[in-house]
Parts: C-alpha cells; structure tokens; sequence
C-alpha cells in the first residue's frame, strides 16, 4: 500500500462513569482502546462489529465530535493537533450519519441545508447556492423541484441523498458513513449505495463505511476491519476475509450472515449471548469468554495485531503466534505487527 491517506495509531476512548450522591467515578467504559489502522488514498474501508464494538465512537473521533485520550490521526502525513488544526481536519474528513432526520434542520431548505456550511466557510452566498444546486444534481435531486424543500417533505432516501450532498459541500478526502444506509428500504438502500460508489469514482473520494450488514459491507468495501470490545481483532482485504476469516470472532460473525443458499443454513448459533460489559473488559483476549477455540493463554495475555500471509491482512488471535503456547499455535514463521 502506497503512504496511507488516514494514518491511526493506539486511538484510545474511554468515557468515565459517575454515580452516586457525589458524582464520583464508578468505572470507565473502554469505548475504544488502542486501536491502529490506515486508510489508503481512494479505498473502502469497512468497519465491522456487534453493537458497543466501539465502531461508532471511532468515527466520531475520526471527524473530532469527540477528543480522543491518547494515540494520533494524520492525515495525509500532518498529524492532527501539532500539523493540521481540527478545523482543516473536519473540511477534509465529512461524516454521514445515520438517521437522515435528525441531521437536518428542520427550519432550512435543501438548498440552505448545502449552502449553509460553505457560506459559514466564507463562501460568498450566491456562490454557496449554486454549489447546492449542483450538489442537489448530483445526487440526483432536481434542483427545480427539491432545493425549496423542507426535511419533512422528503422521503427517508432523499433526506441521505441531500447529506450525502451536504457532506460534499466541503470538498472532502473522506466521508465516513455511519450506518448511513441502514434505515432506508432495501430499494432504496441500494440506489443509494449505488450513487455513493457513482460518486467515490466520480470524485476520487475515500469512504469508511460502517454497517452492521455484512453483505453491504461487502459489496463497498476494498479492506475490511472487524471489531471487538474496542480493539480491532482482524483487518485485511475483503475478498480474502471474508473467504477466509484468521479470527475466531470473524469467522463467528460470518456464519452468522444470513444466506439466501438453502444449503448454507446455519443450524447453531454461531456466536453466543452478548459482548461482555466494557466497563470491565475480560483479561487477555478480549474474545476468549465467547471464544470455542479459548485456551489457558487467551485469557492471560493479550495477542496484539499478527500479520497473515496475505498482503494487508492482521488478525489478533494467538492460534497464529507462533510459540504462543496456544494448543493450535501455528508453526509458521510471522511478525507481530
Ligand atoms: Fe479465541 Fe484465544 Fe484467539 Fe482469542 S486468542 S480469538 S480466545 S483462540
């Protein structure tokens, strides 16, 4: 991979708890806890997990809603804070939300919704709107009929396509989609796949997209990151993951896809009960609670990142550390990322 666009490195979260008559701390929810990846210049990258994985809290410090504890962001080699101020950081890197709602204001106009931001940018007005319109055009609204519309008079799939436009009223590098799909109509959840994939070629953006839908998440994404309890447990090509998952939670997460293929059906759950609380996280690998291949040393020592055969392809399981005292241990040589 060519020098990565978005650069991670041991991002960490935690959100103190309070309680009590005095408002003292009762733990930390370990949101997100060391986590590393990259993003290279015009790729997918596919952020995977149960609910809590903590894949929500990494976008949310990805585009600063949130300050990060420790670790780095840089983008394009300038690392946030010291070489990129956090205004720059939210030009280059917009985000997509989820709920096409509540992302809008209720009191603008499509066409004021767009223009709003570029104008606070210092955008003159008349420039500002006819950026909208052409935003509007492009994810496919007619300006004529949409731009004088309020949210409430558009539908879920319209109200995603007028933030899609509205996170590219900055020009950005990244877009990150936040379950940006997962409340439209299947219908409609595909016309707007399709325009974002129209767009990423169109104008040689960079996406993280994610989805609790596997099957989405294949069809977008290039590279695929799979998260558990707020650390990453695999990440690594899609075609090459998704045919061969190297985590046990992966390959737990998988099985659990729904298949439209009779003879694919999966008869056991393949992943029991719930994630545990990550206000205590289990010791070692964090997987090894709900894991069917634990053994004495998964919940002694944490695994760390390994790097698979495959090129860009990690998993964090100690099956493949060599002489990792794990009864399944490989014998392959490697290095530990
Ligand atoms: Fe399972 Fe152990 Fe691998 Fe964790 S390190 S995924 S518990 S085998």
């Amino acid at each position: 991979m060519s020098a990565p666009l978005l650069s991670v490195s041991g991002l960490t979260k935690h959100f103190p708890l309070k309680g009590g008559l005095f408002g003292r701390s009762t733990g930390t929810v370990r949101a997100v806890d060391g986590i590393t990846f990259d993003v290279a210049e015009g790729e997918t990258l596919g952020i995977v997990g149960e609910s809590g994985c903590g894949k929500s809290t990494t976008a949310r410090l990805l585009v600063d809603l949130i300050t990060p504890d420790s670790g780095s962001i840089r983008l394009g080699g300038k690392e946030i804070g010291p070489d990129l101020s956090v205004r720059d950081l939210r030009r280059q890197v917009q985000m997509v939300f989820q709920d096409s709602y509540a992302s809008l204001n209720p009191r603008l106009t499509m066409e004021d919704a767009i223009s709003f931001g570029p104008m606070v940018g210092g955008m003159a007005g008349n420039k500002a709107v006819a950026l909208a319109r052409d935003l509007l055009a492009r994810v496919g609204l007619d300006p004529s009929r949409f731009a004088g519309r309020y949210p409430h008079e558009l539908s879920g799939g319209q109200r995603q396509r007028v933030n899609i436009a509205r996170a590219l009223a900055f020009s950005p590098k990244i877009v990150v989609l936040d379950e940006a799909v997962s409340a439209l109509d299947k219908s409609v959840e595909a016309q707007v796949l399709n325009l974002l994939a129209d767009l990423k070629a169109e104008l040689g953006l960079t996406y993280i997209f994610i989805s609790h839908d596997l099957n989405v998440v294949r069809y977008m994404s290039d590279r695929v990151m799979v998260m558990y309890l707020g650390q990453v447990a695999e990440i690594g090509p899609v075609e090459a993951l998704y045919a061969a998952p190297a985590h046990p939670y992966s390959q737990a997460l998988l099985a659990a896809m729904p298949s439209m293929d009779p003879d694919r059906r999966t008869m056991e759950a393949p992943l029991a009960g719930d994630p545990p609380n990550p206000i205590n996280p289990p010791s070692g690998c964090r997987f090894h609670t709900r894991c069917r291949l634990a053994d004495t040393v998964c919940s002694k020592g944490d695994p760390g990142l390994y790097v698979m055969p495959e090129a860009g392809h990690l998993a964090a399981c100690h099956i493949h550390v060599p002489g990792s005292g794990h009864r399944d241990a490989t014998s392959r040589a490697g290095v530990t990322a």
